[in-house]
């Protein structure tokens, strides 16, 4: 039988919906939630994903703005521009669209966001408080699967789930989300000999490296939750994902697609994060 395909793109579309609401009740107490968004050189990818993410605000009623620097700016005019947004009361949320050019330092500059508008969670202090169990803004890739697993009511507690990748924003966030709702964790890397031994012992099987189709059918347990968060471009301009679709889907309970999958739940998560930002100012406003 094959496995229950997870439809990121119905999630994501119901979450917003829900969200939406969130945002005009926030507009009706005179908040309007705002998310700006730097970005440094002209890489084709980071233009894309920024004008997504400008259009999923502006359609779920969020104020947005972009702060583009060319690529030979200087990290100090960045730095300026963060510590005023940061003053900013009408933005609620900031984030730095990545890659930065190779001059800049990555920790200098996410590091200079306050925290309270770290919508991506990559500062420092967030990934730390995420790691103790008390994250104040879950970085979205990550934040976006425990979405749907939960929508999908897959038990975390007591199974066994194996993270593939250790990257920063999806890996390692990934991986301690899991672990705080329970699971018994497994982080699997470049290193790791042999791999297919760890991926098909997982319950819960999540795969963030960057190569297609790299997780075949026999590296995945019978009756698994697969979630594929990889996107890569074959040589004919379709999306895959590193997970093998058409044999995996034949062994595992539950599937995630690429396209359609993992995707659109990334820039929701950030929508629900600026959202969730503005309503903490205005609990606070209320308060005093
Ligand atoms: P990175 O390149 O930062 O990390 C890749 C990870 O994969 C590394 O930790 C690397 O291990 C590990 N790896 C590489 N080869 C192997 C292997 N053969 N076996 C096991 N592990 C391996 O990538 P990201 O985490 O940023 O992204 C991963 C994928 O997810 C990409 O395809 C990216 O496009 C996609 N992505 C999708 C998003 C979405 O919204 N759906 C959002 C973000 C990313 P090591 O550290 O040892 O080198």
């Amino acid at each position: 039988m094959g496995a229950h395909i997870i439809d990121g793109k119905a999630i994501a579309g119901s979450v917003r919906a829900e969200w939406k609401l969130r945002a005009e009740n926030l507009v009706k107490q005179g908040i309007t939630p705002g998310l700006a968004v730097i970005i440094v050189g002209d890489d084709p990818a980071s233009s894309i994903y920024v004008r997504n993410k400008v259009k999923a605000c502006n359609e779920i009623g969020i104020y947005s703005e972009v702060h583009r620097f060319s690529g030979d700016a200087l990290q100090e005019d960045v730095l300026l521009c963060i510590q005023k947004l940061n003053e900013n009361v009408q933005i609620h949320g900031i984030l730095v669209q990545l890659p930065l050019p190779p001059h800049f330092d990555n920790n200098a500059v996410i590091t200079s966001i306050t925290t309270q508008k770290d919508v991506d969670g990559f500062h420092l202090y967030n990934l730390g408080a995420l790691v103790t169990g008390n994250a104040i803004f879950l970085p979205c890739t990550p934040y976006g699967v425990m979405v749907m697993l939960e929508k999908n009511n897959i038990l975390i507690e007591g199974q066994h789930a194996v993270v593939v990748g250790r990257s920063n924003i999806v890996g390692k966030p990934m991986a301690f989300m899991l672990l705080q709702r329970g699971a018994t964790m497994t982080i699997c890397t470049s290193k790791t000999r042999d791999l297919a031994a760890f991926t098909r012992s997982a319950d819960i099987l999540v795969v963030a490296v960057g190569k297609p189709k790299m997780i075949q059918a026999e590296m995945v347990k019978p009756g698994a939750t697969v979630i594929d968060v990889g996107i890569n471009r074959l040589p004919d301009g379709k999306l895959c994902g590193d997970v093998d679709f058409d044999s995996v889907s034949q062994v595992a309970g539950y599937i995630t697609p690429v396209p359609g999958g993992v995707g659109p739940m990334t820039i929701t998560m950030l929508l629900c994060n600026t959202i969730t930002a503005a309503e903490r100012v205005q609990a606070h406003t209320s308060q005093v």
